[in-house]
């Protein structure tokens, strides 16, 4: 197991910066996630923990060892990619096999490590076949045991889920992570989809154009979000925002929508009090709308909006209402008959409310 500790990390590709001052710290034996959206980044910052990139500034530290300038080879990881990158004329024993008997280890402690590793992952009767006649899952976990027998004190793992369909790619997160348990080896894992994120990740880092917007536990993402970028990017359905109008008056604020009307609690007064500006940025979690009459007067907050899409899922329906300065997603049970293009009121509770900087979209706090 190893710490991995990233101080001011920049990189450059000739005059394109591709990352911004990161810093990160990866605790001893934790499965952290990088997440983002394309191009944010995550791969690179993968290849430069693994060392097969060089970096333009900063600091990367394996527990208390400066390692920027170590090799890939003496860095003690393993990875896994999308790809697999396995030989397809080896067998799948080969295929594990081959890292440990190019470092010259004894046949029967290979022999060893390689059935074990085959047992857990459940390719013990395929060890004879080679790659081709085997399933994308099944590939993968030939891969991931190529990395398991090295045992390495770090994993990095690229993407290694997006080759395989949806119900195969649920089944393998689940995998990994009791993998990841019974090697206790520190990971660092890379991936464009947030739902993976969020089921995998003890901590989650997510990144967008090339910079660390947040580091946290699922549960601090999804509840905390330091941004509206974070708070767009993790949940699904995504959480919608509306940009609504402000009366300052007194040191007092309050939120005026065009049609509807917010009681805030008085901490988010005293905020967009001390936030000063004439708008704010609202968002919501879909889970928190719920539909209501127009006149209903117990609510905190009760917007009013027309549908611009519904979104049938099975047991709910997702509805997308447009209001003034926004749009807004619902998770509405699908017994409530909603069509697009009607005039809508939906009520959410003040504390569910989450305010932005409406210039900045940083988190009112
Ligand atoms: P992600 O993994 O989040 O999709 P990457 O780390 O692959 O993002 O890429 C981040 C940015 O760096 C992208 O804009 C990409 O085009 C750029 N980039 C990656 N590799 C190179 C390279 N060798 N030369 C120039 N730009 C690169």
């Amino acid at each position: 197991m190893t710490k991995i500790v990233l101080r001011n990390v920049e990189k450059h590709y000739g005059p394109v910066q591709v990352l911004h001052d990161c810093n990160l710290e990866i605790r001893d034996g934790e499965f952290i996630v990088l997440v983002g959206p394309s191009g944010s980044g995550k791969t690179t910052l993968l290849r430069i923990i693994a060392g097969l990139e060089h970096i333009t500034a900063g600091d990367l530290y394996f527990d208390e060892t400066r390692v920027n300038d170590v090799d890939v080879g003496d860095r003690d990881i393993a990875m896994v990619f999308q790809n697999y990158g396995l030989y397809p004329h080896m067998s799948v024993y080969d295929n594990m096999a081959f890292g440990l008997k190019r470092r010259k280890m004894a046949k029967d402690e290979i022999d060893r490590r390689v059935r074990k590793a085959a047992e857990m992952l459940n390719i013990a009767p395929y060890l004879q076949r080679r790659p081709r006649q085997l399933s994308g899952g099944q590939r993968q976990r030939v891969a991931l045991g190529r990395a398991i027998v090295r045992d390495p004190k770090v994993f990095l793992l690229d993407e290694p889920l997006s080759n395989l369909d949806a119900h195969l790619r649920v089944q393998m997160r689940t995998e990994i992570l009791k993998v990841h348990r019974a090697v206790t080896a520190t990971a660092v894992y890379v991936t464009h989809d947030q739902v993976e994120a969020l089921t995998m990740g003890d901590r989650i880092v997510v990144m967008a154009d090339g910079r660390i917007h947040q580091v946290g536990t699922p549960d601090e993402l999804y509840d905390l979000p330091d941004n509206r970028f974070v708070a767009s990017f993790i949940g699904t359905p995504a959480m919608g925002f509306f940009d609504c109008p402000v009366a300052q008056a007194g040191g007092r604020a309050e939120a005026k929508p065009a049609a509807g009307r917010i009681r805030l609690t008085g901490a988010q007064g005293s905020l967009l009090a001390r936030n000063g500006r004439d708008k704010v940025t609202i968002g919501i979690r879909p889970e928190r709308l719920s539909l209501a009459q127009r006149d209903d007067a117990s609510a905190d907050v009760l917007l009013e909006g027309t549908v611009d899409a519904v979104e049938m899922l099975g047991a709910e329906q997702y509805v997308h209402f447009v209001v003034e300065g926004g749009e807004l997603t619902a998770r509405v049970p699908r017994e409530q008959q909603v069509r697009a293009g009607q005039k809508v009121a939906f009520r959410a509770e003040a504390k569910h409310l989450y305010l932005f900087d409406a210039g900045t979209g940083a988190t009112l706090r």
